[in-house]
């Protein structure tokens, strides 16, 4: 369970994200839809722990992590350019946020094992990121978002930079890993159809505010209101 509680961000004094109320369930997954420049981001990059909470409240749990510097909250995040070690091997990326933590070598043998079978790179461990595919990679970077076990993950347009046969493939490919260790999870994306298969839930933003937040047949057969619906490829 997460809650974002009157989260408020702004930059050089202009709200970028006002009063914004966020409660995901455990084991939900929910998108945060909206049109470029709308706050998603900033929301994800607050929760991670990028940027400073300027007002409200973050849970995980019954745990405030507001104050909380990144690496003291248990999150696992992808990016849209993955940001892999280019110069560390498959095996090295995902047991990396281990070794930072010192874990002993055997228990990350057997949590980098347990991850390449997750996301069905076994074979590709000695590899370099330079010499996977866009989707191997991604996969790379699930598995080391999920290495830790995070409390959520957090993932910022993770398909953008797939072609459009390996984003479909890689949809799935989340939602069933999402599902198989039951995480919760907040996707970021501006494409609907992308919120609309995969999520639980989806909260529409705009202009730094959650528009409408309902189950995505709900959200198109019932929108708010105009942005909703015309947001969604919906026009009354
Ligand atoms: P996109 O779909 O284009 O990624 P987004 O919804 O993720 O958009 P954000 O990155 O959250 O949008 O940005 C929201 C607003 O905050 C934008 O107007 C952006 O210009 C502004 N902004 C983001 N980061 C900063 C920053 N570090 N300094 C100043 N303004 C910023
Ligand atoms: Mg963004």
């Amino acid at each position: 369970q997460l809650d974002l509680i009157g989260f408020t961000k702004r930059f050089d004094g202009t709200p970028v994200v006002s009063g914004m109320d966020l409660s995901v369930a455990s084991g939900e997954m929910i998108a945060l839809l909206g049109p470029s420049g709308c706050g998603k981001s900033t929301t994800l990059f607050a929760i991670c722990g990028i940027h400073r909470i300027d007002e409200g409240r973050l849970m995980f749990g019954e745990r405030d992590v507001s104050g909380l510097p990144s690496q003291r909250r248990n999150v696992g995040v992808v990016f849209q350019n993955y940001a892999l070690y280019p110069h560390m091997s498959v095996f090295d990326n995902i047991a990396f946020p281990l070794k930072v933590q010192k874990a002993d070598k055997d228990q990350i043998r057997r949590r980098v094992g347990e991850m390449a079978e997750l996301v069905h790179i076994e074979t590709l461990l000695d590899r370099r990121p330079a010499q996977l595919s866009g989707g191997q990679q991604q996969r790379v970077a699930l598995a080391r978002a999920l290495v830790r076990n995070p409390d959520v993950l957090l993932l910022d347009e993770p398909l953008a930079n797939l072609d459009a046969k390996l984003r479909l493939e890689m949809r799935s490919e989340i939602r069933r890993i999402q599902q198989e260790t039951g995480l919760t999870a907040i996707l970021v994306t501006h494409d609907q159809v992308e919120a609309m298969s995969m999520c639980d839930r989806i909260a529409l933003m705009n202009n730094g505010r959650i528009v409408q937040i309902d189950g995505p047949t709900r959200m198109y057969r019932d929108p708010m209101d105009k942005f909703v619906a015309s947001f969604l490829g919906n026009p009354p």
